[in-house]
């Protein structure tokens, strides 16, 4: 699961458009950007199958971003970073938080079950990787309707629908891109952390040049 993550950003965003878009897209990732510092330190781990459908990876170890005690954590401390670092509303905070608890459910749903339901308790997973096809229509279709209904509200708000519609390109290029790279067997875990660190941070930049033209309001042309 990779674009549909957005989904669920840019849904909250078209129905709480006081959250910044910035902090909804690195939200939606957000457990994965942890993940991916994590796994760079080797702190949580996991290796690459190439035999396996949807995707490679066999996430053997990774109680603190991914278990369901860890992502309620990393939800609610997005909560109170939002309120109070950020210092927006309690609307746009939990908005965030929502968005960040998300990202656990929708890997719920793809996931072979890796996903730990207490420390050293069972692991969930309904394994829609198992079905490639399919996950991928899911993904995509989600960000479709999503990015749908973010462009609907920046047009309502006066803005431009197009970088909204660039935005969701872009995520699914990305997600093809994905697909289409071939999963080595001797690749470690370890290697796909910078890359996936790196591109969660260029969305996130992405969203935030977006902010700041929506911040100054231009009429539509
Ligand atoms: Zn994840």
């Amino acid at each position: 699961m990779f674009a549909g993550h957005y989904a669920a950003a840019l849904a909250a965003k078209a129905i709480e458009p006081k959250a910044p878009t910035w902090a909804l897209v690195a939200g939606c990732q957000l457990i994965d950007i942890g993940w991916s510092a994590l796994v760079i330190a080797g702190i949580e781990h996991g290796r690459v199958d190439p035999s396996l459908p949807g995707s490679a990876l066999v996430l053997e170890h990774m109680p603190y971003t991914h278990s369901l005690p860890g992502v309620i954590a990393w939800s609610l401390g997005a909560v109170l970073i939002a309120r109070y670092a950020l210092r927006l509303g309690w609307r746009p905070a939990i908005a965030i938080g929502a968005v960040v608890f998300s990202h656990w459910l929708l890997d719920l749903a793809v996931h072979r079950p890796d996903l730990e339901l207490y420390p050293n308790g069972p692991k969930a997973g309904f394994a829609l990787w198992d079905y490639p096809v399919i996950e991928q229509a899911v993904e995509i279709g989600l960000i479709a309707v999503a990015g749908m209904f973010w462009a609907a509200q920046r047009t309502v708000a006066g803005f431009k629908a197009w970088p909204a519609a660039m935005f969701v390109l872009t995520l699914v290029a990305v997600q093809i891109i994905a697909m289409l790279m071939p999963a080595v067997a001797s690749s470690s875990i370890a290697e796909t952390g910078p890359m996936a660190l790196a591109v969660y941070l260029a969305l996130t930049a992405g969203a935030a040049f977006l902010d700041r033209r929506a911040n100054s309001p231009q009429p539509i042309a």
